[in-house]
């Protein structure tokens, strides 16, 4: 397994390349479990990408008896996680190093090899991650609207996104969901300049006022109940403590009422607990006195191009506590929560891009309008007009309809009316590149694409051009795919649906 590990790092260069293999072969990982109880018992994990990280690095392997590589940092720690909060030393700093003393799976130098590989992997991502195109403002306060993980930005040449890949990242699970970064920023940006105006701000406050005297109201309540079940508890001991020793019946009776009660108020005490932490963040009067001040020059301070980024986002996080993102499911629909930092929430939705048409929460009613208009023989430069005039919108963020978008919208009203042409089968189910592209109404260049990632079975003619192989089931794999937004459909996903039988030419 360890062998296995290290030749597919060889192979694959990256840790998240061989967490993917692994996951896909479902090969499980040999752990040894650390703390006295377990007394360093071997287990079998499911891989994850700290296990591979330690293995990949970890000196041992090469054959090195190392001591002190690691060190603690008490800031670092997790509370209630003893093994958090490891820092890795430089090698000069290591207490002991002796090479070649144990038997080794690697070479010394495959393991410095190695180590630079795995540095050279991470500052590629750190100058990736380098924010070219606007910061994630909100980077850090974004959560999952469908598990509640936080989620990460990320950042490409165009533009950044946030997404909720923690269990990708570590476990090579699909991604859970996943959004263009900058229509949410404006979204919420726009709300907290809004909320920000003088006027709104005495609105919210007021209503803060308001949530604060329920939750003194509720707190009573919470106090009432705790101090109720301490008498209760401490009724029971007392008259536990009068019983006369002889007579044990009562005594054993009421000793087991005064140890139910005990349990009672702890758990009751426990709940408390729960109900304070979900409690949000309540807000000082100098808390209020920084947002009222804030809410003065905000506009200002908001655009001055002096202000940087990072000022931004420490203004955001002064009024914003966390905001809850959820797309909605293959369309360009993503609802966004703000919650306030006091606990007041603002809903609303945002409109992120979609590349095509079918992604379009309104393109079966875009579809209707246009198959009418197409009927009643309405112009292609009138029908133009009439689309301008609804809220339908092109795919991509485009703000208006022009002819030849208006065109192509008539051809597919014309496809989807007309008879459905039955599956034409070529020989032995090899097509043609470019007859299974106009089949799955596709580019060719697309299908070519996944020809060369090798995401379809393909193979030469004695011409030299491509053949790919799709049976009916095979077809309606790679449509699905197709119409799958492409941030959703990552390689794991790929290599899952293949499940195609394969011709064995
Ligand atoms: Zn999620």
């Amino acid at each position: 397994m360890v062998r296995l590990v290290f030749r597919k790092f060889r192979e694959i260069g990256t840790v998240s390349g061989v967490l993917k293999y692994l996951v896909y072969h479902d090969l499980q990982m040999p752990v040894r479990r650390l703390g006295k109880k377990h007394d360093q018992e071997l287990t079998w994990q499911r891989p994850n990408r700290m296990t591979l990280l330690n293995l990949l690095h970890h000196p041992i392997y090469a054959g090195a008896y190392s001591y002190g590589r690691k060190k603690l940092d008490p800031r670092r720690q997790k509370a209630g996680r003893p093994y958090t909060g490891q820092v890795v030393q430089e090698r000069s700093n290591w207490h002991a190093f002796i090479p070649d003393h144990f038997p080794s799976y690697i070479t010394w130098d495959e393991y410095l090899h190695h180590q630079e590989q795995l540095h050279e992997n991470q500052m590629r991502r750190f100058t990736k991650g380098a924010p070219r195109a606007g910061t994630a403002l909100l980077s850090g306060l974004v959560f999952c609207g469908k598990c509640g993980q936080r989620m990460q930005s990320h950042y490409n040449q165009k533009c950044f996104s946030y997404g909720c890949s923690r269990l990708n990242m570590d476990y090579a699970e699909p991604v859970c969901q996943f959004c263009v970064g900058q229509p949410i920023d404006r979204w919420v940006v726009e709300q907290v300049l809004e909320a920000l105006k003088p006027a709104s701000l005495e609105v919210s406050l007021t209503t803060l006022q308001h949530l604060e005297r329920d939750r003194k109201d509720l707190e009573k309540l919470w106090q009432q109940r705790l101090e109720r079940a301490h008498f209760e508890a401490e009724r029971c001991r007392r008259q536990y403590d009068r019983v006369e020793p002889e007579n044990r019946l009562v005594a054993r009776t009421l000793e087991r009422e005064w140890e139910e009660k005990l349990t009672a108020e702890q758990k009751l005490k426990e709940e408390y607990h729960r109900f304070q932490a979900a409690q949000p963040r309540v807000l000082s009067s100098e808390d209020l006195q920084r947002i009222r001040d804030l809410s003065q020059d905000i506009p200002q301070l908001w655009f001055s191009t002096t202000t940087t980024d990072l000022e931004r986002k420490a203004i955001l996080r002064q009024v914003v506590q966390k905001v809850t993102v959820e797309v909605q499911q293959k369309s360009e629909q993503v609802r966004v929560d703000i919650q306030w930092v006091g606990g007041l929430v603002t809903s609303g939705t945002t409109i992120k891009p979609v590349a095509k048409l079918e992604q379009l929460s309104y393109y079966p009613d875009l579809m209707k309008l246009v198959k009418a208009h197409v009927e009643q023989g309405t112009l292609v430069k009138d029908l133009v007009n009439v689309l301008n005039e609804t809220d339908f919108r092109p795919p991509k963020r485009i703000r208006m309809w022009n002819i030849t978008a208006v065109r192509s919208l008539i051809r597919r009203a014309q496809k989807v009316g007309g008879t459905q042409q039955s599956l034409p089968v070529p020989l032995g189910h090899w097509w043609r590149l470019k007859d299974l592209a106009s089949w799955l109404g596709m580019p060719g260049i697309t299908l070519h694409r996944w020809v060369t990632m090798e995401q379809v079975l393909a193979k030469r003619n004695e011409k030299g051009k491509w053949l790919v192989w799709a049976d009916e089931t095979e077809v309606l794999r790679l449509r699905k795919i197709r119409q799958t937004p492409r941030s959703e459909v990552n390689r794991n996903k790929w290599l899952e649906q293949f499940t195609s039988k394969k011709p064995s030419g």
